[in-house]
């Protein structure tokens, strides 16, 4: 008889935590360049991924998937700017004849497939998108969320250029919410993430200015480790991950904001790829790191 390990818990994986365009710079190698990518999976169910940034084109190859059986994995999108579209192209499971994609999003399906399309058009990309082997099927997350398996998933409404959606999980065994790209400021929007966030194991946040930067980029919407925390505390999370680091955030500066992040929310850390998190009964929103694969 086969064994089959079954896996416990919810399992978070950072595979793209930079934002706005991936870096390849020395000096933040350690946080790491790829843009937003974050594989979450329960037990042994199919793999959910948020976002599909460069990280996906990593998280592709590192897929253990069995030859000739067929797998489904879900993306959910936040929005469409590049940063979080740019890795699709570079997933092979797209031109598998074996995958389905179950593609999520915010907007009617119509105009989820046209963008994705899109950005694989002539003269952008050699291949359509339309002639990729793969099955996609596009569902837009209604106001009450749906559910992935044994994952119920709630859109977040975020304030950002063109709009942008985030997501909480919640699994039988830890929640997690994404909180990128958004610009705090606008009490009402802040309200309901605060809310959406609520008790969650952990939050991921958008991160990408500092506090004296910010005044500079108003508008861009793109929010800061201090507002990161505020709502941390506020909404009484386990964990804070801060999330779509500049692309002109060094290792050295990434380490100084961390250290002022966590005198005013102990359980901050910086998402970095290939950085694990295990939600799991007992453990909490721990962290064990290392180069296990989804
Ligand atoms: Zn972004
Ligand atoms: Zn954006």
């Amino acid at each position: 008889m086969e064994h089959v390990e079954v896996r416990p818990g919810l399992r978070i994986q950072f595979w793209g935590v930079r934002g706005s365009t991936p870096t390849a710079d020395e000096d933040k190698i350690g946080i790491g360049g790829n843009t937003p990518c974050i594989a979450v999976q329960y037990a042994n169910e199919p793999l959910v991924i948020i976002d599909a940034g460069t990280g996906l084109r990593c998280l592709g190859q590192h897929l253990n998937t069995p030859e000739h059986e067929s797998v489904r994995v879900s993306i959910l999108f936040s929005h469409f700017h590049w940063d979080h579209i740019q890795g699709l192209p570079f997933f092979p499971l797209l031109y598998s004849e074996r995958a389905q994609l179950d593609l999520y999003s915010g907007v009617p399906v119509d105009a989820l497939r046209e963008t994705l399309e899109g950005q694989m058009k002539e003269p952008y990309f050699p291949v359509p998108f339309a002639a990729a082997q793969s099955r996609r099927v596009y569902i837009q997350v209604q106001a009450q969320g749906c559910e992935i398996g044994s994952l119920s998933v709630l859109p977040v409404k975020l304030n950002h250029p063109s709009g942008a959606t985030g997501y909480r999980i919640n699994s039988p065994e830890g929640s997690i919410i994404y909180v990128s790209d958004h610009e705090h400021g606008r009490t009402e929007i802040d309200d309901r993430i605060a809310n959406d966030a609520s008790g969650s194991d952990l939050m991921v946040y958008d991160a990408h200015f500092t506090p004296d930067e910010y005044p500079q980029f108003k508008g861009w919407g793109h929010s800061t480790w201090l507002e990161a925390t505020k709502l941390a505390n506020r909404a009484g999370v386990g964990r804070l991950l801060l999330f779509h680091h500049s692309p002109s955030r060094t290792d050295t500066a990434a380490q100084l904001l961390l250290a002022q992040a966590r005198h005013e929310f102990s359980s901050t850390d910086l998402a970095r790829e290939n950085h694990e998190i295990s939600l799991a009964p007992g453990i909490g929103a721990g962290a064990s790191e290392g180069a296990s694969i989804v």
